[in-house]
């Protein structure tokens, strides 16, 4: 089962995943491609990036429902009387 999952921050500007650069506590972030600065950090670079973390939520659930369903079919195989669709 995945347990992991990566997502890379975008920057809302240039839309580059790899540029950035922040400070200790990601407190302070920039984008060294297009020099934005996010003074919010890497919360509010979160934020903006908000519709791709529903998108890994969303796989997330998806593939925890389908090991589920696996594991319990594994569980009754050979048993007629459960069947699943
Ligand atoms: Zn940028």
């Amino acid at each position: 089962m995945q347990t992991e999952y990566s997502l890379k921050l975008r920057c809302a500007t240039c839309g580059c995943d790899d540029k950035f650069e922040f400070n200790e506590d990601k407190s302070y972030v920039k984008c060294t491609f297009c020099n934005r600065e996010y003074l919010g950090g890497i919360e509010e670079l979160k934020e903006l990036n908000s519709d791709t973390i529903d998108e890994v939520k969303e796989q997330i659930k998806k593939n925890t429902a389908k090991y589920i369903q696996d594991e319990f079919k594994k569980a009754f195989k050979g048993n007629k009387f459960v069947k699943f669709k």
